[in-house]
C-alpha cells in the first residue's frame, strides 16, 4: 500500500461565539481548500479549544434552533453538554462522550452547558461536526444517539501506549459505536508519549486529522501542533503518526457522497428549490415545536 501524504495543515482563525456558550474555531467549510465539496460528507468542523466558563446560574449555549439534511455530531472532550430536540430526544453528554443527531427531515434543537457544569463553571472543549447525508436519506426520520464513552470500542496499541476510540467505522477489528448512513470513520485516538499508530483508508475517502491535545508527527518527517488540522491528499492509503508527549487526536476519513450540496444556515441540501422548501416548512411550523 502506498503513503498517504499531507495536502495542507491548517492553523486555527481567531475564534468566534455561536449562541454564548460555544467559543469556537471554524476549520470547515472554509476557503476552497476546506470547503463542504473538498471535505464531503464532512462539511462542518468548529471546535471549542478548552476555554473557561466562570460560574452562571442561566445556563451558556446556543437557543432553538432548526437543522434539515445532515446529523450534527458533538464530541467532548471537557465539560458537559445538554440537548433537547422536537422529536423528544434529549441527552446530556460529557468527557469522552459523543452526540450523534440525525437532523434528517428537520428537527428544533437546543444546545445548552449543563446545569450543573454551568453553576460551578469550568473549562470547555469540544468539537462540533456536521455530516452530510445522502440524497435519498436527507427526508428520512430525525434519529438521536447519545454515545458514553463506555460505549465505544477501543482498540488497544501495545505497551499501554495509547487507545484508538472508533465512534464510527473500523479501526482494524474494532467497530464502532455509531450507526452511519454512509462509510465514515471516526476515531479519538489517545496517545501516551513514544506511541506510534498507523492508519489506513480508501484513497477516494476525503481524510483528515486534527491534534487535540499535544503533538504529532506524521507520516514521520512532519511535526503537527495542537489545535492544527491536517488534510491528506486522496492519493495512497496508509499514514502514520507518532507523539513526543501524550496527545489527543481526532480522525476522519470518510467516502464522498459526490452530490451537490446547496447550504444555507442551518440547511444543507442538494439544490436550491429543496432549500427553499426547507425555510418554508420550518416557517409552516412542520419541524415541530420546542420549549425555549
Ligand atoms: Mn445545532
Amino acid at each position: 500500500m502506498k503513503t498517504k501524504n499531507i495536502e495542507i495543515v491548517v492553523a486555527p482563525r481567531e475564534p468566534h461565539y455561536v449562541g454564548d456558550g460555544f467559543r469556537v474555531h471554524n476549520f470547515i467549510p472554509s476557503g476552497y481548500r476546506l470547503d463542504m465539496e473538498r471535505m464531503d460528507p464532512f462539511i462542518l468542523l468548529d471546535y471549542n479549544s478548552p476555554f473557561y466558563f466562570p460560574p452562571t446560574d442561566k445556563p451558556r449555549g446556543v437557543s432553538v434552533h432548526p437543522h434539515r439534511g445532515f446529523e450534527t455530531v458533538t464530541i467532548a472532550y471537557q465539560g458537559k453538554v445538554a440537548h433537547h430536540d422536537s422529536s423528544g430526544n434529549s441527552g446530556v453528554i460529557g468527557e469522552g462522550d459523543v452526540q450523534w443527531m440525525t437532523a434528517a427531515s428537520g428537527i428544533l434543537h437546543k444546545e445548552y452547558h449543563e446545569e450543573k457544569f454551568s453553576k460551578e463553571g469550568g473549562y470547555f472543549q469540544m468539537a462540533q461536526l456536521w455530516v452530510n447525508l445522502p440524497a435519498k436519506d436527507k427526508m428520512s426520520a430525525p434519529k438521536y444517539q447519545g454515545i458514553t464513552n463506555s460505549q465505544i470500542n477501543k482498540y488497544q496499541l501495545a505497551d499501554n501506549k495509547g487507545v484508538i476510540e472508533v465512534i464510527a467505522g473500523n479501526y482494524k477489528d474494532v467497530k464502532g459505536a455509531a450507526s452511519t448512513f454512509s462509510p465514515i470513520n471516526m476515531f479519538n485516538t489517545r496517545l501516551e508519549a513514544g506511541a506510534k499508530a498507523e492508519f489506513s483508508f480508501p484513497s477516494n475517502y476525503n481524510t483528515a486529522l486534527f491534534v487535540v491535545d499535544g503533538e504529532i508527527t506524521v507520516n514521520g518527517s512532519k511535526t503537527v501542533a495542537e489545535n492544527h488540522f491536517v488534510l491528506f491528499e486522496n492519493e495512497g492509503e496508509d499514514f502514520s503518526m507518532e507523539t513526543t508527549k501524550k496527545s489527543t487526536v481526532l480522525i476522519l476519513s470518510g467516502e464522498p457522497l459526490n452530490e451537490p450540496i446547496v447550504a444555507q444556515g442551518p440547511f444543507v441540501m442538494n439544490s436550491r428549490e429543496e432549500i427553499a422548501q426547507a425555510i418554508k416548512d420550518y416557517n409552516l411550523g412542520k419541524f415541530g415545536y420546542l420549549e425555549e
